[in-house]
């Protein structure tokens, strides 16, 4: 069976009503026979149905044994490293998103846990890093907003050899193109806000583990702490999920014609894409992400100023200027001042994102039209710089 059909088909039919779409029980509390005696359900925090079926889902798609539905990508993040006490380390990739550096790094330290920043496009690196602290290894591939790749199969081997837990963050790949658990990493985590709702209308974060034993504790966690994913929220994802596989694919295919575009561009220095057989690490990308390298492509203006990138990402009329990413309608964004201005500015830098990058999450309008938009972007750009010159 193929992964479409498969994910098509992981969504049940209601076994009470035959109701082809998953019912939403919006309700706060199950009726028990006996004190005790339920149906499965007692309290909607602990457990919800409309919710347990996306947890189902969503562990079937990154091939794991237990998911569990939260509020935000945050609140999943948040609940992994709960697992963690005072005392333990971390090894994290460097380009982190930035809400999670926020939390490792104003959050967790104060908890007493220590968080290491390396480049993890090279598993020696990683290695090198550990302590006999080290209890969780976190990394992003593709990253963001650089889209490094990091070798999942290497580093797993290195969580395995120094006993600590490998989770992935899946967002940008997601499951239709990458499953992190099959190349030997512990837990999976999204911001089901991205591909996974995938229009742009919701918050939702996402933990799959490998383990029962795992999972099990994180959702232990999730019923301490209360971070759950409502009804209705669980609902859209379930429903955007329906077709993750045909949005991915036109998602992949058009940011590899921008990123094709982009590399010829006379005004465009640098591309950050995996597709592209330029970057870093195009092969691995190509092993570990089947079918597609996603939608989100990055790129630099030539003369490298905040000003003209600044004055880009105003110019364009299909690419939207928002943070997200993830989406239908194609987005665009200045990391420097918006997704990743929670990121001091020196490491910022110094992970890769300059003050000019601009970021683009390719959405599914006709790849044509989207290189039309950017082309349009670049001529108000240069004919600015070129007044600004003759004014000088
Ligand atoms: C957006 C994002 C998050 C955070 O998810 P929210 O749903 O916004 O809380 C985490 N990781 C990555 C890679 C993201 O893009």
């Amino acid at each position: 069976m193929s992964n479409a059909t498969q994910l098509i088909h992981s969504i049940p039919v209601d076994p009470q009503t035959g109701a082809i779409s998953v019912p939403i029980y919006q309700t706060s509390t199950f009726v028990q026979e006996a004190p005790g005696v339920n149906k499965g359900y007692d309290y909607a925090r602990s457990n919800n149905p409309t919710r347990a079926t996306l947890e189902q889902i969503i562990a079937q798609l990154e091939k794991g044994h237990t998911g569990v539905a939260f509020g935000s990508g945050l609140a999943a993040i948040d609940a992994v490293l709960k697992l963690l006490q005072a005392g333990d380390e971390i090894i994290a990739v460097d380009d982190i998103y930035g809400g999670a550096f926020r939390l490792f790094t104003h959050i967790y330290e104060k908890f007493g846990i220590k968080v290491t920043y390396v480049d993890t496009t090279k598993a020696e690196n990683v290695f090198d890093a550990v302590t006999p602290n080290t209890r969780l290894i976190w990394l992003e591939t593709p990253t963001n907003p650089t889209l490094k790749i990091s070798d999942i199969a290497a580093i797993a081997k290195i969580a395995k050899a120094s006993r600590c837990l490998l989770c992935v963050d899946n967002t940008f790949a997601s499951p239709a193109l990458q499953q992190p658990l099959t190349l030997g990493a512990d837990i999976v985590i999204h911001s089901a806000t991205k591909y996974l709702g995938g229009h742009s209308d919701l918050i939702a974060g996402l933990v799959v583990t490998r383990e029962k034993e795992l999972g099990d504790k994180i959702k232990f966690i999730q019923n301490a702490s209360g971070a759950i994913l409502a009804p209705f929220d669980s609902w859209l994802v379930i429903r955007g999920i329906e077709t993750l596989h045909l949005r991915v694919k036109q998602h992949s295919a058009n940011a590899l014609a921008v990123a094709k575009y982009l590399q010829q561009h006379p005004l465009v220095d640098s591309v950050y894409y995996p597709g592209l057989e330029t970057h870093h690490n195009h092969e691995i990308a190509k092993q570990q992400s089947k079918g597609g390298f996603g939608g989100v492509v990055s790129f630099n203006l030539k003369n490298d100023t905040e000003e003209a990138a600044i004055s880009f990402v105003t110019q364009t009329q299909y690419f939207k200027l928002a943070e997200s990413l993830g989406g239908v309608k194609s987005l665009l964004c200045h990391p420097a001042n918006m997704t990743h201005k929670s990121i001091p500015a020196e490491k910022r830098r110094s992970s890769g994102v300059s003050d000019s990058l601009i970021r683009l999450s390719v959405g599914l309008e006709e790849a044509e039209d989207l290189l039309a938009d950017l082309e349009q972007a670049f001529e108000k750009v240069a004919s600015k710089q070129l007044k600004a010159t003759k004014t000088v």
